[in-house]
């Protein structure tokens, strides 16, 4: 059996630091999304600690898990924040993190985005077109204010991860063309309301091998140093997030191997080294709870039929994502090879196919390694409420988000008005 982090097996019971799984899903119901704050914590501490000889900013991408109780634990730690939105910004308000220390990622940022960063006074804009620089420009003029900038390159270096999240090739949306950017760069520098002062990627997520990670980050410092001979001087690097976590028998590297395998790189360089990790700080920090409502064979395939369907949970679906699921078994159960799938009308709606599983209706299953891009995705397809999001800290659990009722699923919505004749 696979252990994760966050997660340890006592006497056939499954635990979440010292909480019984099997404790929170009988008081607040499944689906249910668990987070270990130990597991967070040490997951993030973990890049600082291999960091602590080079000046940096870790900057927690908010997408991976945005729930605010997540945010807080890592601005208590310092981190910084990687954003693609304002709801993301106002989530970092929220929860006590420093808007001096977010970066602002994303492909299609709207001018009234780009007013509200500007006025909290964001650390950096993560800008990814010429277009997009020249709205920056206008907007930041219109507000008296200038705004710091960072291009996102497209090194053109595949990440070797799944199609759907592999951003760092030239085919994709992403960044610009390496080969484009000093041109670019040149007319910022020459913006009256840009502040030229970093250069960022992001080659993909769940990247496994370093290599990728050690080429890309090759080719920014080309284009630090072509930068500087125009004289553009850049004071950050930012490398992007995208280290992979251990979904099945993958073998990522550790944020320690992964930081002493680049570091080299840059220890005689003055730029300050920015970070923008998601999955490998919330991926194994979370589960999600789900309770087997029936059992049903069809002569060739067994089915666990289980409360939690790809609305609350959509990787499998979405990437094909292959995710550890195991019972937390009442014991009088027999073993079989099951899909587990959920209620929502789609045949693409599954957590697991073909795992031995021994179960039986009532049984509570724990799906592992659900704490990065689960709850975040999670929408009311079929009319489901959002599941909730519980912090466990040692053996305190902590409601942190609650169970949407059917009031808050038709909040908003209205009918038309009757028609007079
Ligand atoms: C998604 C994303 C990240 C985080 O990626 P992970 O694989 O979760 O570490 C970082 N930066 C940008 C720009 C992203 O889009």
């Amino acid at each position: 059996m696979i252990m994760h982090h966050a997660i340890s097996s006592q006497d056939g019971n499954l635990f979440i630091e010292s909480t019984a799984l099997s404790t929170i899903a009988g008081q607040l119901g499944t689906p249910c999304y668990v987070y270990s704050k130990a597991a967070i914590s040490n997951n993030f501490l973990a890049y600082q600690s291999a960091l602590v000889d080079k000046e940096h900013l870790i900057c927690y991408a908010v997408k991976a898990n945005s729930n605010i109780a997540v945010l807080q634990t890592l601005a208590e730690l310092g981190a910084g924040f990687d954003i693609v939105s304002i709801g993301e910004l106002e989530r970092v308000l929220r929860a006590g993190g420093d808007p001096a220390k977010v970066v602002f990622s994303g492909v299609a940022k709207t001018a009234s985005e780009m007013q509200r960063a500007l006025e909290l006074g964001i650390h950096c804009f993560n800008v990814e077109s010429e277009a997009e620089l020249e709205l920056l420009n206008s907007t930041a003029s219109s507000c008296g204010a200038t705004a710091a900038v960072s291009l996102r390159v497209n090194p053109d270096v595949d990440a070797q991860t799944h199609p759907y999240i592999s951003t760092g090739l030239k085919e994709n949306k992403f960044g610009i063309d390496i080969n484009l950017a000093a041109q670019v760069y040149q007319r910022a520098a020459q913006m009256a309301h840009i502040n030229v002062v970093g250069v960022d990627c992001h080659i993909g997520s769940q990247l496994v091998d370093i290599a990728p990670f050690v080429s890309a980050l090759e080719r920014l410092l080309a284009l630090v140093d072509e930068l500087a001979g125009l004289g553009i001087a850049l004071k950050h690097i930012d490398i992007g997030g995208g280290l992979g976590v251990r979904y099945d028998d993958e073998e990522p590297p550790t944020p320690q191997s992964y930081m002493s395998a680049i570091l080299p790189l840059l220890m005689d360089r003055s730029e300050t080294l920015v970070l923008e990790p998601g999955r490998s700080i919330t991926a194994n920090a979370g589960v999600m709870l789900t309770q087997v409502q029936y059992l049903k064979s069809n002569g060739e395939k067994n089915f666990a039929i289980v409360d939690a369907a790809m609305n609350d949970m959509i990787r499998p679906a979405l990437y094909q994502a292959w995710m550890d699921i195991q019972s937390i078994s009442t014991g009088n159960s027999e073993s079989a090879v099951y899909d587990v799938v959920g209620p929502v009308c789609e045949t693409g709606d599954f957590l697991a196919k073909d795992r031995p599983l021994s179960i039986c209706a009532g049984d509570y299953l724990c799906l592992m390694s659900a704490g990065a891009y689960g709850f975040v995705m999670s929408s009311n397809y079929n009319s489901r409420p959002r599941a909730p999001e519980v912090m466990v800290d040692g053996d305190q659990i902590h409601l942190v988000r609650q169970r949407e009722t059917i009031e808050d699923l038709l909040s908003g919505e209205s009918l038309l008005p009757a028609v007079v004749r």
